[in-house]
């Protein structure tokens, strides 16, 4: 299934990306909910939701958290905080289906 995700990591859509790798790609969120608003998807499978996730992907999944620690420092926002979010299916919010973690900080979060 292609998603508009995948037309940013062919670069057919523009993006502001701020980091890729071998495995992931990371981006500002076309509509941030906070100064700091950054996605980290795979750029190399296509997993619509986390619920598709399995063992063969564990490294990819821990190369993302990694991946949003690193952008958080490189962001300034390592200390004063952030937070990792992942949504999965309508009931959570998810509304782009290509896996994705999103990176917010900049700002005090509320909830929970
Ligand atoms: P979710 O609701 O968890 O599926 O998050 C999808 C996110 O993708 C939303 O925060 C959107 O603002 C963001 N988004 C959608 N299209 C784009 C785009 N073309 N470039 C950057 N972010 C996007």
């Amino acid at each position: 299934m292609d998603t508009i995700f995948g037309k940013i990591i062919r670069r057919e859509i523009p993006a502001d990306i701020v980091h890729e790798d071998d495995h992931v790609i990371a981006f500002k969120d076309v509509n941030p909910q906070a100064p700091v608003h950054l996605l980290i998807i795979p750029k190399n499978e296509e997993i619509p939701t986390l619920n598709d996730a399995d063992e063969a992907q564990q490294g990819l999944l821990g190369h993302m958290l990694l991946t949003a620690s690193k952008l958080a420092a490189d962001h300034g926002i390592a200390e004063s905080g952030y937070r990792l979010i992942m949504n999965c299916n309508k009931e959570g919010g998810q509304t782009v289906y290509h896996l994705h973690l999103h990176l917010l900080g900049g700002r005090q979060m509320k909830g929970f």
